[in-house]
């Protein structure tokens, strides 16, 4: 059969696919510690879950309002008031099936042929797919690992053109951690505004940092900075919520009306039970996330400093999101049994096979010089993931 050509352009996404494929080793008997896996390790909280069997006892199982209930909108509102210090109204606000099915609807109604979207690298892998799907140009710009992998407003700069219609900003990153700080963000702004560009801030690891960091939105600025962000965020990370698949957008009115009008086309609303608990997880007691940061920052700690104990290895302490970024560059060159590691998927093949963990090479995040390790895993499994690692590493020559 032929399939459309722009299915042929886009890769499966290689994440899901290293779990996947530490699933199936599994199967077969390997005891395979997983460190691909981009989602939190605790359970949903137990208010969000009685708020969800609460809505089907209650008989909230029909379609609701295609961009989200009204009651959902105004716990996004009061979220978005509180914890970043932007006003919105509800003609401003769209909830989709997941941040990233919103990331989806937003380019789908703002690219098209012959425009440019610059996205720094290394990059979360869904970016470039999500803008090739629609006929535009991802236009992929390097950060330093110097610069601790965050985009210099002068290669922002640099980077921009006629064509360009947007930057995307993920802060704290994923793959790398990397985060911005407010005069940081400033900075960037002094670029997009002039430059009339819309800036895609993609917060959906907001909640998890370290260190005291202070979470700042692009859109925070100015009025007119506001004017040309739209603020991606959702439930997934901050609230072990994955599953339930509810992610959100704010901003502009004539964006947030246009992805109503696609999302009509596609999903319609989503879930209505997973609505209601994602309004009890904005609304509810926000204490459960600190239990879950203190968590995830003693896994960081460990983890970074084991992997800084590992020759030819070096990692940066990220200051939010729960992945390490090591550069592993130091390895390339040196064999096993014959093999010699060229680049980052060499790597995490001789890891797979010799240490049986399972990491994504970073080619996949843009960057063939590191390879991301999830620490949302048990701290058992870190510190028997770390000693496979050490050992496996000592037998390269
Ligand atoms: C996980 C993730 C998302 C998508 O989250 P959803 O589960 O779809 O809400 C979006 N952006 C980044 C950077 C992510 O890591």
């Amino acid at each position: 059969m032929k399939l459309a050509k722009r299915i042929g352009m886009i890769k499966p996404s290689p994440t899901l696919a290293i779990t996947a494929k530490a699933e199936s080793l599994r199967a077969e008997g390997r005891d395979i510690i997983g460190f691909g896996a981009g989602e939190p390790d605790f359970d949903t909280p137990a208010n969000v879950k009685a708020a969800a069997v609460k809505a089907i006892d209650q008989g909230f199982t029909k379609y609701t309002p295609v961009g989200g209930t009204n009651d959902l909108k105004d716990a996004i509102i009061g979220k978005l008031e509180r914890d970043n210090g932007l006003a919105y109204k509800r003609n401003q606000i769209v909830v989709s099936c997941g941040a990233k099915h919103t990331l989806y609807n937003l380019a789908q109604v703002l690219f098209e042929e012959g425009d440019e979207v610059i996205i720094p690298a290394p990059y979360w892998v869904s970016y470039p797919d999500i803008v090739i799907l629609t006929g535009a140009k991802p236009v992929i710009v390097e950060t330093k690992e110097e610069d601790g992998f965050k985009l210099r407003p002068e290669a922002l700069k640099a980077a921009i053109t006629k064509k360009t219609k947007a930057v995307v900003i993920n802060s704290p990153s994923n793959p790398t951690g990397a985060a911005y700080t407010k005069a940081e963000l400033d900075k960037l702004a002094e670029i997009i505004v002039p430059a009339g560009i819309i800036a895609i801030s993609d917060d959906i690891y907001e909640k998890i940092i370290y260190d005291g960091f202070s979470f700042a939105d692009i859109a925070q600025a100015s009025e007119e900075m506001k004017k040309l962000t739209v603020v991606v965020n959702g439930v997934s990370k901050a609230y072990a919520m994955t599953g339930w698949r509810i992610g959100y957008a704010a901003g502009p009115e004539e964006i947030i009306a246009a992805i109503s009008k696609i999302q009509s086309q596609n999903t319609s609303n989503p879930t209505s039970i997973a609505q209601k608990a994602a309004e009890e997880a904005l609304k509810g007691d926000q204490q459960i996330v600190s239990v879950m940061v203190a968590e995830f920052n003693k896994r960081r700690n460990f983890i970074a400093a084991a992997l800084n104990a590992m020759p030819g290895v070096s990692c940066l302490n990220p200051q939010g999101a729960f992945y390490v970024f090591p550069n592993v560059s130091g390895l390339f060159g040196k064999s096993f049994g014959g093999k010699v590691i060229r680049g980052s998927g060499d790597l995490a093949g001789f890891l797979l096979e010799e240490a049986n963990i399972a990491v994504v090479a970073g080619e996949a995040f843009g960057s063939d010089r590191h390879i991301r390790l999830s620490y949302a895993t048990s701290m058992a499994k870190i510190e028997e993931g770390m000693k496979r690692m050490t050992a496996a590493l000592s037998k390269l020559a």
